[in-house]
Parts: structure tokens; C-alpha cells; sequence
């Protein structure tokens, strides 16, 4: 046990009052982490050094100097400590606390641990405290900042490691906060709307110590959960629809996906065989048709930049004369297949009534290219071809500097945001995404998580949020080294724990089953999701990055599995506003939502 009598703990015996801290104050070594190393360090400030730096700047600080042979020993603040064990006696008064760049405390890595890897900054913490005695004598004095002893393994068996790959990145934003886990889980319980440091206290169970603390992680299950009932109840929804993605070409070169084919494999020129597909507007007709007699609600379409898409004729004309080659342009005469225009692919869709979901952001950008048009007048003349709203894809997270690694060639976080206004303004409905699990941190995703809110309180037009963990087996991410594996178990909870918290303005929050699978699909339904996707009928996105969790999902599999769970099954339309309850007592099960829709089970 940690937290026994002879565990030394911390006692701050110089600086002033903190928020939460006061001199004098003991603190228990469950709790000695990030804050309280932060808090240590700031107390003796150096001579003209700001009060109060933030713990942000010193990281940057550091990350600067990492690696940087100039700065082998760079103290970066020191703090006067003496440590006490929990009946009071005095063990070790310690020597000033310095604040090592990183690369001075990697070097000394005495031996490897699981928790080297995962919890950089409990192992920034604790690492001389496994040291030996001669060990210690070997580091210079000045990079001991540490001194007092506590059972390293027993600290990992209490938290649980993430899969995020920190020390790999030097990012601005980081999961500090001046907010503790009590005041943020007692704020999402009475219904408070929440901070950015709230959301991140949730959604690390704590910036106290890291790693996620089960015991806490289940008080944020909990709190999501009975919100999810007080917001909608216990139905969960479901949709009869279709993926119909039309290209896999596009030359955007996202680390994330494996979805695409470079469009030079696409050319007529080109004699090499690959896997990738274009299919025209009569092709996308005919597939839809087929699926509207199955009584689909929905046809959900997500595609590759093709270099040949245009918006429309007009938009055609105006690449065509473009002198400019940074277009990402070529006729559509090079290629084997012809996609025609986003409009023609659109009207295609748009028959018997489906209702047509598609153009992301990222696809509205790639129909206004070397054009002055602005958002709303490319979704305008979309709507007019049958657009009825937008797939809030393409978000991955909101931050620009987790933007800049893994997809560079994409619009930026606030064009993504402009688009999804624009597609507002003109009277589309949408959906907003978030795909998590690759290189960011806590910080990341609550900020995406505010954008979101914030875009919703200026739209109202946000249907349901849909969180994405990151399924990464197949993509550049993983193939280069950049990652070892996506988010876990527990990050994929709290992830929509915290969003069905934080988002208090948006109704649904989706368990996506083709990036969870069914048994952790239901389970997200306990965590604060109430919508369990679609019938889908084929994927090929998450299926080509590696997913292995099928392509469809009949009326039956969802009765079968919802009622399981105890809750109501619901066949929902696109925008929420059709539902209709199934009594899973009365089979056959199909959807009878859609004009074509009778009640015949769409799959056997
Ligand atoms: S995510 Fe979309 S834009 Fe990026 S490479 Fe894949 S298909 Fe292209």
C-alpha cells in the first residue's frame, strides 16, 4: 500500500497562499504529481522571472531545450521542501527543488517501467525516488528535484495508462488546469455548464496525478449517464441508411487514413491494378435505388477529393481556365472514371425521398477551389441539387497543432468551423465529429469539445455529436512509428462521458458500433451515448484503416441488442424530428420511417 504510515508525504514550507494549497498543507503521494510539482515549482521564483509563470511556459520551455546539448542541466525553478511521514516526523528536509529540462531526467533512466512510457511527467516526478543510493550520488546535485520514496508499482496499479504518445510531442496545449476533479464532477453533476479545465479534470480523472483512476472514471460514467436520461430518456436511436461513398482518390495525404488512393492510380494512362473505386452519378443512383426499396431513411456520403470533382459546370469552366496549378485540378478526360460534378453526384442521390447527408467541410473547400465563392453560396446550389444536410466529418480535432501533423493538406480548424456556419446560415441541419486516439492530448479534445458548444450556440444547428475513436492499425500514423495504438477502453468512455457533459446544448451523442464494436457500442450507451448509429448496409472507411467490426447492422441485431440492455429501441429519421418506438415483443423488425419503407426487415 502507498498511503501507509511510513509513506514520507510533501509538506510546502515556503511561498504563498495557493487557491488550493496553503503553507503548511501535507499533501498524500497518490496526489503528488503534476500540480503539486508545478505549485513546488513556482514558490521560490528566480531572480526576474514573472510570478506565477505557467506551468504551460515552463513545459514550452523545456520542450525548447530538449535535446539541445547546450542545455544538459537548464534549472528552470526551484522551491525549498521538506518531507514528512504521515506521523509527523521530520525525513528528509530537502535540498532546493530544481526543475530539470527533459532530456536531463531521460538520460538517468534507471530502468524501463510501464509507466516510463505512458506517464511522462509522473516519471518527470518520481524518478529519482527509484534510485538507488549510488545511483543518486551519480547525478549531479542540481538535477535531483525530487527526494521523497513511494512504491512506483503500486501508484500504476492504481491508474491506468492512456495511449497518449506525450513524450513524442512537444504541444502548446496540455492537460494543466487550476480546477480540481471534486469541483468539476460536483459542477457536472448540478448541471453547471462546464469549463475547458472542468472537461479536462473529467476527462483525465484528475490532472493530479496521470493516468485514469477507475473509481473516478466511473463517478464521470455515472454523472454522463444520468444526464443522458434527464436530456432524452432511455430510448436509443437508431437509423435505416446507407454509406455510398462515391471515390477513394484523393491526393490529401491525411496520416490518418487509409481510405484513399492517390488519384495517379486513377488516370487512364496508369496500367497498375489497386484497390481503389469511382463511381459515377448513375452508378451512385443505381446503388441508392436498390437501397431505397430497402427502405433506407437516409444515404450517407463521405468521398476522396477526386482532382476531377467540380462543383458544378460553372465551377468546371472556371478550373479549366485557372492558370493556377495549386488546384489540385485535372480534367476528368485523364481518368478512367468520370465523377462528374459534386451537384450531378448529389441530384443522383437525391431520389425517392432519401434524404441526402453528405458534403463535409473539407468537400465544400475542395467545390469552391479557385473561386471567390463564399461557404454558403457552395451549399446553397448543393441544397438545390438535393442536399438535405452536412456530415460534420473532416473535424478531426479542432486545434490547428494537432491539424498541422496529422493532416496538413486539410483546411484549418476555423475554416472547418466557417463551413459548418455557413452550411447553418443557408438552413442545412448537421452533425459535428470528433476523431481522438492518435497523437492529441486531454487538452485537445476538450477544446474541440468547445468549439463544438460554441459553434452549437451560434447554429442551434448541431443534430447529434459523434465521437470517432481513432482505429489506426492500417494508416501512415502507425505504419511511420508515430504511434503505437489508438485510445483505450477507458479513454473511449470517458470520451463520451465528458462529451454528453460538456456538450449541454447538443440532444445526441452517438456509440459509433463500427469503430467500437457491439459489446463496447452498448457500454457507450450506459456512459452518456443514446444513439447507436446506422444500418450502414457497406463501409469502407474505417474497414480499409484496419476496423474489423462488419459493414451493417440489421433492424433485428439493434432490437435484439438494445433490449438487452434494458433500454427502447427507436428507428429515428436523420434529423431526429420521426421516431418511432419498436416493441421488441413484435417481429419481424424493419424500418417503416422512409417513403419506400414498409416494415420489411431490410437484411436477413
Ligand atoms: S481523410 Fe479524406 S481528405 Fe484526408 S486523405 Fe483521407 S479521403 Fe483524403
Amino acid at each position: 500500500m502507498i498511503n501507509n504510515l511510513n509513506t514520507p508525504r510533501l509538506m510546502i514550507t515556503t511561498g504563498r497562499s495557493l487557491p488550493n494549497l496553503s503553507r503548511g498543507d501535507t499533501l498524500d503521494p497518490l496526489h503528488m504529481s503534476i500540480k503539486t510539482a508545478m505549485i513546488a515549482r513556482h514558490i521560490n521564483k528566480r531572480p526576474g522571472q514573472p510570478p506565477w509563470v505557467k506551468w504551460s511556459g515552463l513545459r514550452r520551455r523545456a520542450s525548447r531545450h530538449h535535446g539541445n546539448p547546450r542545455f544538459p542541466n537548464d534549472p528552470l525553478a526551484s522551491a525549498s521542501c521538506r518531507l514528512w511521514n504521515t506521523s509527523g516526523q521530520l525525513v528528509r528536509e530537502s535540498e532546493s527543488v530544481l526543475v530539470t529540462s527533459q532530456i536531463s531526467v531521460q538520460r538517468h533512466t534507471p530502468v524501463e517501467r510501464p509507466w516510463y512510457k505512458d506517464e511522462k511527467v509522473w516519471y518527470q516526478t518520481v524518478l529519482f525516488s527509484s534510485l538507488s543510493t549510488e545511483e543518486m550520488a551519480k547525478i549531479p546535485r542540481k538535477e535531483r528535484f525530487m527526494t521523497h520514496k513511494y512504491s512506483c508499482s503500486s501508484m500504476s496499479t492504481r491508474r491506468k495508462p492512456t495511449g497518449i504518445p506525450r513524450e513524442q510531442f512537444a504541444f502548446e496545449y496540455q492537460p494543466e488546469t487550476d480546477q480540481q476533479f471534486a469541483n468539476a464532477l460536483a459542477k457536472a453533476r448540478s448541471d453547471k455548464r462546464l469549463t475547458i479545465d472542468d472537461g479536462i479534470e473529467l476527462l483525465t480523472t484528475g490532472t493530479d496525478c496521470l493516468g485514469i483512476d477507475p473509481t473516478r472514471k466511473e463517478q464521470v460514467l455515472e454523472a454522463a449517464d444520468r444526464r443522458r436520461e434527464a436530456v432524452v430518456g432511455d430510448e436509443v436511436t437508431f437509423i435505416a441508411n446507407l454509406n455510398n461513398n462515391v471515390t477513394t482518390a484523393c491526393n490529401t495525404g491525411c496520416l490518418f487514413c487509409n481510405f484513399k488512393d492517390r488519384s495517379e492510380k486513377f488516370r487512364s494512362a496508369n496500367t497498375e491494378t489497386h484497390a481503389g473505386f469511382t463511381k459515377t452519378p448513375a452508378e451512385s443512383r443505381e446503388t441508392v435505388t436498390a437501397a431505397a426499396t430497402r427502405g433506407i431513411y437516409e444515404v450517407c456520403s463521405v468521398s476522396g477529393l477526386h482532382p476531377a470533382f467540380a462543383l458544378n459546370a460553372e465551377h468546371r469552366e472556371i478550373l479549366k481556365n485557372s492558370d493556377r496549378n495549386d488546384l489540385n485540378y485535372r480534367p476528368p478526360d485523364a481518368y478512367d472514371v468520370n465523377p462528374q460534378t459534386y451537384t450531378d453526384q448529389i441530384s443522383a442521390m437525391n431520389i425517392d425521398g432519401v434524404h441526402v447527408h453528405s458534403m463535409t467541410p473539407e468537400e465544400a473547400y475542395h467545390a469552391k477551389r479557385g473561386t471567390n465563392w463564399d461557404y454558403s453560396e457552395v451549399y446553397r446550389r448543393l441544397q438545390r441539387a438535393g442536399l438535405d444536410t452536412v456530415p460534420g466529418t473532416a473535424a478531426e480535432i479542432l486545434v490547428d497543432e494537432v491539424r498541422e501533423v496529422i493532416c496538413p493538406g486539410k483546411i484549418n480548424s476555423s475554416g472547418w468551423v466557417k463551413a459548418m456556419e455557413a452550411s447553418a446560415e443557408v438552413g442545412l441541419g448537421m452533425t459535428a465529429t470528433i476523431m481522438y486516439g492518435h497523437i492529441e492530448n486531454e487538452a485537445h479534445r476538450i477544446k474541440h469539445l468547445d468549439r463544438v458548444r460554441d459553434l452549437q450556440d451560434r447554429t442551434g444547428a448541431i443534430t447529434e455529436f459523434v465521437p470517432l475513436s481513432f482505429v489506426h492499425q492500417q494508416t501512415p500514423l502507425f505504419e511511420r512509428g508515430m504511434l503505437e495504438g489508438g485510445a483505450t477502453p477507458d479513454e473511449d468512455e470517458l470520451m463520451i462521458a465528458v462529451s454528453r457533459l460538456y456538450l449541454d446544448n447538443i440532444d445526441h451523442i452517438q456509440s459509433s458500433w463500427v469503430k467500437y464494436g457491439d459489446e463496447m457500442g452498448l457500454k457507450m450507451l450506459n456512459c452518456g451515448a443514446d444513439d447507436f448509429m446506422g444500418t450502414i448496409l457497406s463501409e469502407e472507411i474505417t474497414k480499409r484503416a484496419g476496423g474489423g467490426f462488419g459493414q451493417f447492422r440489421s433492424f433485428g441485431e439493434y432490437v435484439d441488442m438494445i433490449d438487452a440492455i434494458g433500454r427502447v429501441p427507436v428507428e429515428r429519421s436523420t434529423d431526429y424530428t420521426k421516431r418511432r418506438r419498436i416493441d421488441p415483443a413484435s417481429p419481424p423488425f424493419g424500418p417503416t420511417i422512409a417513403p419506400r419503407a414498409d416494415g420489411t426487415p431490410m437484411l436477413n
